[in-house]
C-alpha cells in the first residue's frame, strides 16, 4: 500500500498552494464582499495554465491526472470558494462534453479559448421545478431540418450570467424521463438566448450565478454533444465520480482554511487566564476535527486514485463527497464556536467559511440522494415485500 503522492504531484501541490497563498487568499474576503467576478484573477490563472488543467498538452492543457486535479480543487477552495467554483466549472463540467463530443470547429471556437481564459463555460441541468430529479427536466429540444430548437429556463447556473458557452440538458420528450435527455451546446449571442435573474447568494460569492432563458434557440445539428440521441444520462455518468470527488476535495480545502483559523484563535484567545486551547473542551474539538478531516482526506484521495487507475469508483466517490462535506460542515461550525462572537463579525473569515460550506450540500448530489443511492448499492436488490 502506497499513500505517498508522486514527486511530480507533490511539486504541483506546493506550487499551487504557493500561488493560492500569494494570489487568492489576500483577495478572498474582498471577492466575497463585492460579489463581483474577479476578472483580473481569472486572467492570471489562465496565464498560469490552470484553466487547461485536465486537458492534453497537445491542445495546450496541463494533462493533470485525477489525483493532481483533485489537489488543485482542494487548494483553490482553500483560497476562495467563490473563485474556485467558477474556475472548476470551466475546467471540468463546463467543457467536458465539448472536449468529448465537439467537432474541431467547435473546439477551436469554444474549448481552446476557454482553456486560455478568453471564454467562460458552464453546464445547465437545474430548473425551477427540478434539481435532483433530472427526469423532471422541462427544457425541450425539437428537430427542425438541420437544426435543433431549444425552449426552457435553467436556474442556479454557475457562471450563467457571464458564460460564453453553455452545455444545456434538454429532453426530446418529457414522458421518456431520464431516457429522453441530451446535452446541447448553446453559445452567447444565439438568437433567443438570454440570461435572466442573477441570484444574491448566501455563499460562494464572486461566482456569478443565475437564470438562463432559451426561447426558440436554434442550434446546428453538430451542437448535439453526444454520439447518439437520448444517451445524455449515460454520458453524464462518465464524469459523475470526478464531480463528486472534486466536491469532496473542495470540502477538504474549506475545512483546512477554517481549521487553520480555529487553531490560530485557540492559541491566542485568552479566557480565565489561559489560552482557550488549554481547555479540554476546546482541545477535544481539534482532536475530533483533525481526526475526521484526516479520514475524509484518505477517502477523497483514495477515490481520486481509483479514478486515475480506471477502477470503478461509484461507491467511493459518493462516500467521499458525503463524508468530506459533512466533515467540512462540522469544522466550519466548530470554528464559529471557537471564535465566539467574533465569528459573527463580517470582518473575520469564520463566517465566510460557514456560509461557503453550505453550497457543498447540493452539487454532485444532495446527501439524501447520495444516502439513498449508497444504501441501495450496499443492500443490493431487494425482493418485493411479501403480501399478507
Ligand atoms: C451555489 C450553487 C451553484 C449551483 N450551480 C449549478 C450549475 O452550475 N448548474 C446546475 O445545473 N445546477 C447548479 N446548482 C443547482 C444544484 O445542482 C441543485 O441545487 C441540486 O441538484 C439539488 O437540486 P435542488 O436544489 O432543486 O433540490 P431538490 O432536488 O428539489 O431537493 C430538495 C430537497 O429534497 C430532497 N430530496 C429530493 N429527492 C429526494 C428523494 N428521492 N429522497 C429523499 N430526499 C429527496 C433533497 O435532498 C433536498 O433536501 C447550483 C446550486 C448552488 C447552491
Amino acid at each position: 500500500m502506497d499513500f505517498a503522492l508522486t514527486e511530480e504531484q507533490e511539486f504541483f501541490r506546493k506550487t499551487v498552494a504557493d500561488t493560492i497563498d500569494r494570489m487568492v487568499v489576500p483577495l478572498a474576503a474582498e471577492i466575497d464582499k463585492k460579489d463581483e467576478f474577479p476578472w483580473d484573477l481569472w486572467r492570471d490563472f489562465a496565464k498560469l495554465g490552470y484553466l487547461g488543467l485536465r486537458y492534453p498538452e497537445e491542445i495546450g492543457g496541463m494533462n493533470a491526472d485525477p489525483v493532481t486535479a483533485m489537489l488543485f480543487y482542494e487548494e483553490i477552495a482553500r483560497g476562495s470558494v467563490g473563485f474556485a467554483q467558477s474556475v472548476i466549472m470551466n475546467i471540468l463540467m463546463g467543457t467536458y462534453f465539448i472536449y468529448r463530443f465537439g467537432s474541431e470547429e467547435i473546439k477551436k471556437r469554444c474549448l481552446y479559448p476557454a482553456m486560455r481564459g478568453e471564454k467562460v463555460a458552464t453546464m445547465c441541468f437545474t430548473e425551477d421545478q427540478s434539481g435532483s430529479d433530472l427526469a423532471a427536466t422541462r427544457t425541450t429540444v425539437t428537430k427542425d431540418g438541420d437544426y435543433w430548437v431549444l425552449n426552457g429556463t435553467k436556474m442556479w447556473i454557475t457562471n450563467g450570467p457571464i458564460a460564453d458557452m453553455l452545455t444545456i440538458l434538454a429532453t426530446t420528450d418529457p414522458s421518456l424521463g431520464v431516457k429522453g435527455l441530451n446535452f446541447f451546446l448553446v453559445e452567447k449571442g444565439y438568437p433567443g438566448f438570454s440570461s435572466g435573474q442573477v441570484l444574491d447568494k448566501l455563499g460562494c460569492r464572486g461566482t456569478i450565478t443565475g437564470e438562463i432563458v432559451l426561447d426558440h434557440v436554434r442550434v446546428p445539428a453538430e451542437n448535439l454533444l453526444g454520439e447518439e440521441l437520448n444517451k445524455g444520462v449515460e454520458y453524464l455518468t462518465e464524469i459523475l465520480d470526478e464531480v463528486r470527488v472534486m466536491t469532496g476535495a473542495m470540502a477538504l480545502g474549506i475545512a483546512r482554511a477554517a481549521y487553520a483559523e480555529g487553531l490560530e484563535y485557540a492559541r491566542k484567545r485568552v479566557a480565565f487566564g489561559n489560552p482557550i486551547g488549554a481547555y479540554q473542551l476546546i482541545r477535544a474539538k481539534f482532536a475530533e476535527m483533525g481526526t475526521e478531516m484526516e479520514a475524509a482526506r484518505l477517502l477523497v484521495y483514495y477515490a481520486a486514485w481509483r479514478i486515475k487507475e480506471g477502477l470503478s469508483c461509484r461507491k467511493e466517490a459518493g462516500m467521499a463527497k458525503m463524508l468530506a462535506t459533512e466533515t467540512c460542515l462540522k469544522v466550519v461550525d466548530e470554528v464559529t464556536r471557537i471564535w465566539g462572537a467574533n465569528a459573527f463579525a463580517q470582518e473575520y473569515n469564520p463566517q465566510r467559511h460557514f456560509r461557503d460550506a453550505r453550497f457543498l450540500l447540493y452539487g454532485g448530489g444532495t446527501h439524501e440522494i447520495l444516502k439513498d443511492f449508497l444504501g441501495r448499492l450496499l443492500i443490493g436488490k431487494m425482493d418485493a415485500p411479501r403480501k399478507k
